[in-house]
């Protein structure tokens, strides 16, 4: 199969760079590419400026703003922006939620929440893992009992990323105790503010506060929340995983993250001379742009796989671009502490720089939080075990 880019490719390419580089604030970009944090207001901004242009959901049908792309266009839009450091649209929204309301939600759904999910004036959070379900999530017990023209909702969620910032959460609910465990799931679509809803933060490693518990007490859910029909909101949520699991592979971020590694190991004096000319460092950098760019290869295969048997149907491959893709997320995560040497050892509790810090090298005081904040790539949409078992499963016929 050809996998090399053709000349148009080439050119959309070209034209993804040149937006990205000159219609998303350099303030933004810049600071980024230093390997500094996302704001909320990073991703509301670049979000609502890509929307503007029709540029946040490509991915969405036509008629919701979406554009008649081929998945290979809709790679390259990708990496692109991650390449010029911008911040991606809200997985939330464009990835999950808005492709599920669009594919199964009902005219009025549609109406009501995706303009506002594609430019980002909701923000939503993902509520399916629970304490004891979250390799297993078809052992969720978080109930939704209808009630008149309502669903009382009872339950707790767990590991909910950036749920404090959320407006609306979309659940994984068990509307059928009685039946088979996949069959007795709806997808709910819950207002944050309604009474009944917490949110508790959970400290990370990192220091920062990404991701919470959010527990339900009594909270009354209009039915007309419910996306598509009751008891079938598996199917939806296999859906969405699928969609997430190709996206994982964040080439174009890991592509980022090198290019940082190199330019930083070519300021980094070791021995007399740049970090970047030494041997057994250039070896180790040589290993990880290889592996990068073979996955980079496999993404086009599925993506070109996904051409033709359409969306909807997600590949079993994606398993692998998942697993490969936080090995190396990991890795050159890794490789940035090393390359800082003591400086990227240094360690701040607050995204204040603390005195005294300033003349560090860029990025120096985020490059550890940034290795422990990104071991979550190996468990979060599938963990890595899990991925291999479907690759031995679907794949391997083992
Ligand atoms: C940073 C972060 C953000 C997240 N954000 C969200 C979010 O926004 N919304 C949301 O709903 N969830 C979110 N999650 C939850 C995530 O989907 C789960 O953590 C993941 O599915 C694993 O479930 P678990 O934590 O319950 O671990 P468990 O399923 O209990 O697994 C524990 C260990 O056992 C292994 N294991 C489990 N089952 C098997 C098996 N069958 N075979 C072999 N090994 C197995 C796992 O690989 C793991 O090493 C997030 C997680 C993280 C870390």
């Amino acid at each position: 199969m050809d996998i090399a880019l053709s000349k148009q490719e080439r050119a959309f390419a070209e034209r993804m760079r040149t937006f990205f580089s000159t219609e998303i604030p350099a303030e933004i970009r810049d600071r980024l590419g230093r390997g500094g944090h996302t704001t909320r207001e990073d991703i509301v901004t670049s979000q609502r400026i890509m929307n503007e242009h029709g540029l946040a959901v490509p991915h969405w049908p036509v008629e919701w703003g979406g554009q008649d792309w081929t998945p290979v266009q809709r790679h390259l839009w990708s990496e692109e922006m991650l390449l010029a450091h911008v911040p991606p649209p809200l997985a939330f929204n464009s990835a999950m939620v808005g492709p599920v309301i669009a594919t199964f939600g009902s005219e009025d759904l549609k109406a009501r929440f995706l303009p506002k999910t594609a430019n980002l004036d909701i923000w939503w959070c993902q509520g399916f893992s629970e304490p004891n379900a979250g390799s297993d999530l078809a052992s969720l017990k978080t109930t939704a009992v209808r009630e008149g023209d309502d669903y009382i909702v009872n339950g707790q969620k767990t590991w909910t990323t950036l749920a404090q910032w959320a407006d609306w959460i979309f659940c994984l609910v068990r509307t059928d105790p009685e039946a088979k465990k996949q069959r007795g799931i709806s997808f709910l679509l819950i207002d944050m503010s309604t009474p009944g809803v917490t949110v508790r933060p959970i400290r990370l490693i990192d220091g920062g506060f990404e991701v919470n518990e959010v527990f339900f007490e009594d909270v009354r859910v209009p039915a007309d929340q419910l996306v598509g029909e009751e008891n079938s909101g598996w199917d939806y949520a296999k859906f969405l995983l699928g969609n997430e699991r190709t996206g994982v592979a964040a080439v174009g971020q890991t592509k980022a993250r090198v290019l940082r590694i190199k330019r930083l190991a070519a300021q980094t004096n070791s021995g007399g001379r740049p970090l970047l000319d030494d041997p057994l460092f250039r070896a180790r950098l040589t290993k990880l742009e290889v592996e990068l760019t073979a996955l980079e290869m496999s993404v086009l295969r599925v993506l070109n796989t996904e051409a033709k048997i359409g969306p909807g149907k997600p590949d079993p491959v994606s398993s692998v671009l998942k697993l490969k893709g936080s090995e190396l997320q990991q890795e050159a995560t890794e490789l940035l502490v090393d390359v800082l040497g003591p400086s990227g050892l240094a360690y701040r509790e607050s995204a204040d720089v603390p005195d005294g810090f300033a003349a560090l090298p860029e990025g120096a005081l985020d490059a550890l939080p940034t290795y422990f904040n990104w071991r979550k790539a190996s468990i979060y949409s599938g963990s890595s075990e899990v991925q291999r078992t479907i690759i031995a499963k679907a794949i391997l016929k083992l």
